[in-house]
């Protein structure tokens, strides 16, 4: 008998949410109401209380939150080359330039050292991606932004249920964005949320996520800026509360899966680990992805070969990412191979093996012994 096909990402959607899910649909309210309003403090209590609101999307959250801090045209926001398609569109479709640096080559995360080197009198904002989860070090981030009076917009999409020096990311700092979609820790199908600096800007995000309307004390609206429509329905934000209250314990459970990749790759295969959790911090690492490197030179096959036998063997494999500067938005713009050599080693070599949390060990091992087959 074959095994079930294995993905790389997979929701866990059981009865109890699809029965809550349900009771929403049938209540007569299911665009932005009571739940969302719920959600938001649940996720603002997950946080340490700080100003949240919830988006349709983690790029919606990430918009939003660059008009928030009013970053436009002739601003520079710096952000990493080794990071998702959104960091890069949302910073240039607010009219900003996207400064890219390199990534660390083991952690993907952006270096406060990097970030030093290319500021200039037009930065306004550094944009760090917690790559798979992976908190990037803040302590630096946040200090040389600090003595600069620059906005730190963390992309934290990935990185809800990690921590850093004890805190949850999100929990401090200035701006944090989360993304709901299904190949995340957790999901409202699509959603994202951002924790906001104070309860001012939360609400200047407010209007702008919802066509900048103000209630006028006549009854009448007025509209003082041009919005967008990102609101979250109740619906999706129920299923967000139910998956919420799961969230540490499937954080638990995919830091126990990448334990066992560990266990049955390091030193044994030719395959590039991940970096682990920060020392001392096993849960600075929400682990939504476990990307290794290949040995492409050593290999009898492409990249493109590998992913197709991992899946005729039923295995989903992921690539996370390609080079946000070799897109052809931003050749355009000017950039060129060579420029940032570690994003672009990641982005020919990399793949994310299947990780989450409806997987068992069992099925670390049916990955790791397929990966033994095809890696020399
Ligand atoms: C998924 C993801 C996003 C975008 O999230 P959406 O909710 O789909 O908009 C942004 N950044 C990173 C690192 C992501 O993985």
């Amino acid at each position: 008998m074959t095994p079930a096909y294995l993905p790389f990402a997979r929701p866990l959607v059981d009865e109890a949410m699809i029965a809550a899910v349900a009771e929403t649909l049938r209540s007569g309210w299911i665009a932005s109401g009571p739940r969302v309003l719920e959600f938001e403090q649940a996720l603002s209590d997950y946080h340490g209380g700080r100003p949240t609101r919830a988006f349709t999307s983690a790029t919606a959250a990430l918009e939003v939150a660059l008009q928030v801090c009013g970053i436009g045209r002739g601003d520079e926001v710096v952000t990493s080359a080794m990071t998702f398609f959104s960091v890069g569109n949302m910073i240039r479709k607010c009219g900003a330039t996207a400064v890219f640096v390199d990534c660390d080559l083991e952690s993907r995360n952006m270096q406060a050292g990097a970030v030093l080197a290319v500021l200039t009198t037009r930065t306004r904002a550094i944009i760090p991606t917690h790559f798979g989860g992976l908190a990037c070090d803040m302590d630096a981030l946040l200090a040389l932004a600090g003595e600069r009076a620059l906005r730190v917009i963390e992309d934290a999409a990935l990185a809800i249920g990690s921590c850093w020096k004890g805190l949850r990311i999100g929990a401090f700092g200035d701006i944090t964005t989360f993304s709901f979609h299904p190949n995340k820790n957790m999901t409202t199908i699509e959603g994202g949320a951002a924790v906001f600096a104070n309860e001012a800007e939360a609400r200047r995000a407010e209007a702008l996520r919802f066509h900048g309307i103000r209630r006028l004390p006549d009854g009448t609206r007025d509209v003082d800026c041009a919005g967008g429509k990102f609101n979250l329905s109740d619906v999706s934000a129920r299923l967000g509360l139910v998956q919420l209250a799961q969230l540490d314990l499937w954080c638990t459970k995919r830091r126990g899966l990448a334990d066992r990749y560990f266990a049955r790759l390091e030193g044994k295969s030719a395959v590039a680990l991940p970096a682990r959790a920060h020392p001392g911090e096993p849960e600075g690492h929400s682990w939504n992805m476990f990307s290794v490197r290949l040995p492409l030179e050593r290999m009898a096959m492409t990249r493109k070969a590998f992913i197709d036998a991992m899946h005729a063997r039923g295995i989903g494999i992921g690539i996370s990412y390609e080079a946000m500067h070799l897109t052809t938005l931003f050749r355009e713009a000017g950039h060129r191979e060579g420029e940032f050599p570690n994003a672009e080693r990641i982005a020919r070599e990399t793949v994310s093996l299947p990780l989450h949390a409806a997987m068992g060990e069992e099925d670390v091992d049916r990955v790791c012994d397929a990966l033994e087959e095809l890696v020399p």
